[in-house]
């Protein structure tokens, strides 16, 4: 099953002209692709510096990018950053409208539902192509986080948190829970995609798979059936933590519950002790995720658990996620290995600029290439002299390496 995610299709706004538009296909079959996530926070709010996160989060191929600010004037960021990109843009409606209910009341559980829906009206006029929403979030799921009592990394999801808040000092239903075909109606009114957002993630591989998580996931899955009836284009999200062994188990339960919709991983990190390099323990989790079938990966960035990411963090973190996407895509889809073929018959034989067509990262190579130059040129400098693939193909015959190659 797969959906499609277009810039803007039924945009009434001027900020995302519809030839702008860049189309995403995201699911079964298609290649794992990946997102890139930027946004303001109370200590670094700077529209500046998000604008330039988006351009570069495109320029480094990502395939969609999430605006997820929380700071600042959320209508004019929202808009500017649509403006700037023609990579399909989504966000988590939750974050301004607990922003904007707690500036007006000082108090985010007078958070009005009615409001919440003509927020998140007002957020897809402006031409957003899905939006992460918090329904699987209800009182079943807050009954299993209680009765379980402790959690070693406690709830890692804002929007996930902040409605628990909310119904729990309120004694109410999730409104997004209680009236998921209005949450549908909308998105098909616009031509969005429905991302069920993780808000019970696990935020710990010590808390993965624990009981609330699986509660969420459960009606995640179902309300992914529900909104697929509905005519909703609809995928589900998943964590967060997981350790590498529960990786697998994860993406099947996922794919069998929820009747194969795509699932949209945050990663996920399968250790909690990476800090700093923790878009390198993301891709790990990553290339298993998307071996598995996962179909959408959000970036982490080595900013991830510390900070947040400037613009050189998202260039680490989209292409440390592109390699992991490919390399879980090589596992997943083998017939599809033409390319790494390719690759290693260039590299086998010496073809230097001809390499450079088969790489993720080809101005990286040359510019690493060039920098230490080898005497003699069709080797590098890594082994000079003593370079095996020049030994070797004087060892064998060219003709038997190029039959080696057809095979
Ligand atoms: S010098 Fe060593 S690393 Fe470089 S191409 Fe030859 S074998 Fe490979």
């Amino acid at each position: 099953m797969s959906w499609t995610i277009r810039q803007g299709a039924k945009s009434s706004s001027p900020a995302t002209p519809a030839a702008a538009a860049k189309i995403v296909g995201i699911g079964t079959g298609l290649r794992t692709k990946i997102n890139a996530s930027i946004g303001t926070s109370s200590d670094i709010c700077d529209l500046g510096l998000e604008i330039e996160k988006a351009r570069a989060a495109q320029e480094e191929g990502a395939d969609t990018l999430m605006e997820l600010s929380t700071a600042g004037n959320l209508d004019e960021i929202r808009r500017a950053i649509l403006s700037c990109t023609d990579l399909p843009v989504g966000n988590v409606p939750l974050y301004q409208a607990f922003q904007e209910t707690i500036r007006k009341y000082k108090n985010p559980a007078k958070l009005d539902p009615e409001y919440l829906f003509e927020l998140i009206e007002r957020q897809l006029e402006d031409g957003l192509s899905f939006m992460a929403i918090h329904c699987g979030i209800n009182q079943y799921t807050i009954e299993r986080l209680r009765k379980q009592g402790f959690r070693y990394g406690g709830l890692a999801s804002k929007g996930g948190t902040y409605m628990v808040a909310w119904m729990d000092v309120n004694k109410r239903e999730n409104p997004l829970y209680e009236q998921f075909d209005r949450v549908c109606g909308l998105m098909k009114k616009y031509d969005a995609v429905l991302s069920l957002g993780n808000g019970i993630r696990a935020g710990a591989i010590h808390d993965s798979h624990d009981r609330a998580q699986m509660a969420e996931m459960i009606i995640n899955c179902e309300l992914a059936e529900t909104g697929r009836n509905l005519g909703c284009q609809t995928m589900v999200e998943g964590p967060g933590h997981v350790p590498l062994d529960e990786i697998e188990a994860n993406i099947l339960i996922e794919k069998r519950m929820s009747g194969k919709a795509p699932y949209y991983v945050l990663g996920p990190i399968p250790c909690d002790t990476g800090a700093g390099y923790d878009h390198i323990t993301a891709a790990i989790g990553a290339a298993n995720s998307a071996r598995f079938g996962a179909d959408l990966i959000c970036y982490i960035t080595p900013a991830e658990h510390l900070a947040l990411p400037h613009v050189t963090d998202v260039r680490e973190g989209v292409r440390a996620t592109r390699l992991a996407a490919r390399i879980g895509d090589i596992a997943k889809y083998p017939e599809r290995r033409e390319n790494e073929k390719q690759a290693a018959l260039a590299r086998r034989d010496m073809r230097w600029e001809d390499l450079e067509q088969f790489l993720l990262f080809p101005d990286l190579a040359r510019n690493t290439r060039q920098e230490r130059m080898p005497l003699r040129k069709e080797t590098c400098t890594m082994c000079g002299d003593f370079c095996a693939m020049k030994k070797g193909m004087e060892i064998f015959e060219t003709d038997i390496t190029d039959k080696r190659a057809s095979l």
